[in-house]
């Protein structure tokens, strides 16, 4: 980026994303780092750490393990108001691997967990964003505090809304998050739909399914019927509500009749109350399927979370960020590049964006994901920047998204973000009014909603999820890992 196209920020700004672009090398590998890592939900023991002692050696304060996550971390430089928080993710996926920077199906490590979402350069970006706004309150540009939340389990809709249970938001006056995609983007609204997930075990008693098969009541037979069940209940359902599972134990072999059988299910709607709704009806049905069994139901909730709304005075603010970073020039080679891969993949072959996105209102149907973040945005002003980090055309969770993530692209993608992201903090700290009218704006959008956590009070998460994964494939993986750590200088 040219000079004169900084004229009229301040020199906080100035300050924050010439530190940046000195650093685009130590960002990248940040990103890459996390990249073949590639650690799924709860299992972000790496990562977190690399995370974590980035900040703590940049004088951050950082207290790690927060709301019972061992890969969470809270990191917290400077003091008094305003005080401004950043989040971000850093989880894998399971059945993920994929070697980045080919243009077929790979897997670097077969079976393994892997990044085909870009949640390694969610986390670099944050970090890198961070240490950028800190080194412009050391120079006295801008004063405040910068609150920096490790994230665990996105992918698992798990960790934030413990956080802002356990009051670590009490004190916040506006948080960010960013997040890859294809476009470089900010909004304002309802922007992803509410989501909770729970376990539906059914316990019945093991016989000989030869012998006697009516001595025993199939446990399966019950995860079947509520299978059956939901799929009745599915015509009913109004349009963006969801349902859809994982058998996470059909049995062992099928001439014993099994005694436990279990779901893992997810239901989602665009309200914390729809998806209530959802999962009472759920209950039900599971109660039905027991009944007709004679086998006895457990519910175990995994994790609650609320629809992500976005601040208008926040997405304003992102929005003039990115209108002074401008979208990276792709290079030839780049276009090139994502070019063949949407070939490859069946897509129109249009290349990378070239422009930024004029500031969206809000969406006529959030969009039908969700993220833990959401509970955060009920709490305070919330604003979110999209960085464009991957290629049109490929998709999350598909090893099509994993291909360019260790590619120029996402490399550049992420430090255009970052500076978004460092030059919006800086505002907020640079002028008291930008915090205020965040606030004024936040009570109009939430109007009368009581934002009431949907995790009881006493809820634990079970942090051991994919404790499994990590003991078989961890040892594959780590031949991938780089050697060399990144230094922000
Ligand atoms: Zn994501």
């Amino acid at each position: 980026m040219s000079r004169s196209r900084l004229h009229g920020t301040s020199a906080g700004k100035a300050s924050a994303f010439d530190f940046l672009d000195r650093n685009a090398t130590a960002l990248g590998e940040l990103s890459d780092a996390l990249f073949y890592f590639a650690e799924p939900s709860l299992e972000e023991h790496q990562s977190s750490a690399l995370l974590a002692e980035l900040l703590e050696e940049e004088g951050f304060v950082v207290e790690r393990g927060i709301s019972g996550f061992p890969t969470g971390f809270m990191a917290v430089r400077g003091e008094g108001g305003p005080v401004i928080a950043l989040h971000a993710e850093y989880d894998a996926c399971p059945q993920n691997s994929q070697r980045p920077g080919v243009l077929h199906r790979e897997e670097m490590v077969e079976g393994a967990p892997g990044h085909c979402e870009g949640h390694n350069g969610n986390g670099a970006v944050m970090v890198a964003a961070a240490i950028a706004v800190k080194r412009a309150m050391d120079e006295g540009h801008v004063q405040g505090t910068l609150k920096v939340f490790g994230a665990p389990a996105e992918e698992l809709t798990l960790s934030r809304p413990y956080f802002v249970r356990d009051g670590y938001f009490d004190d916040v006056d506006a948080a960010f998050h960013n997040h890859i995609g294809a476009e470089f983007s900010t909004e304002y609204g309802l922007a992803q739909i509410s989501a909770l997930s729970a376990d539906f075990e059914f316990a019945g008693t093991s016989a000989h399914a030869g012998i006697s098969p009516w001595e025993g009541c199939d446990a399966l037979d019950a995860v079947v019927l509520m299978d059956a069940g939901i799929a009745q209940y599915r015509e009913h359902m109004k349009p963006q509500m969801r349902a859809h599972r994982v058998i996470t134990n059909g049995g062992e072999q099928p001439n014993v009749i099994p005694n436990r059988a279990s779901a893992w299910w997810c239901f989602r709607d665009p309200t914390a109350s729809g998806v209530r709704e959802v999962f009472e009806r759920a209950k039900r049905i599971g109660q039905g399927a027991a009944m007709m069994t004679d086998t006895e139901l457990t519910i175990r909730l995994r994790s609650a979370v609320w629809p992500v709304r976005c601040n208008e005075t926040l997405a304003r603010l992102l929005q003039s960020n990115m209108d002074i970073v401008g979208m990276p020039a792709w290079t030839e080679e780049e276009q090139a590049f994502a070019k063949s891969l949407q070939e490859t993949i069946g897509k129109p072959s249009i290349g990378l964006n070239a422009e930024i996105n004029p500031l969206r209102g809000p969406r006529f149907e959030p969009l039908a994901a969700s993220n833990d973040c959401g509970d955060i945005s009920w709490k305070v002003p919330m604003g979110r920047v999209w960085w464009p980090g991957t290629v049109p055309g490929t998709v999350f969770h598909h090893w099509s998204g994993g291909v360019p993530l260790t590619t120029s692209i996402t490399h550049r993608g992420a430090l255009a973000g970052a500076k978004v992201l460092a030059g919006a903090v800086i505002d907020c700290m640079g002028d008291p009014a930008v915090v205020e009218d965040a606030q004024r704006t936040f009570r109009k959008e939430i109007a009368d909603t009581q934002y009431e956590p949907l995790v009881p009070a006493s809820h634990r998460p079970d942090i051991a999820t994919h404790r499994g994964l990590t003991a078989k494939y961890g040892p594959l993986q780590e031949p991938f890992y780089r050697t060399t750590k990144p230094v922000f200088s």
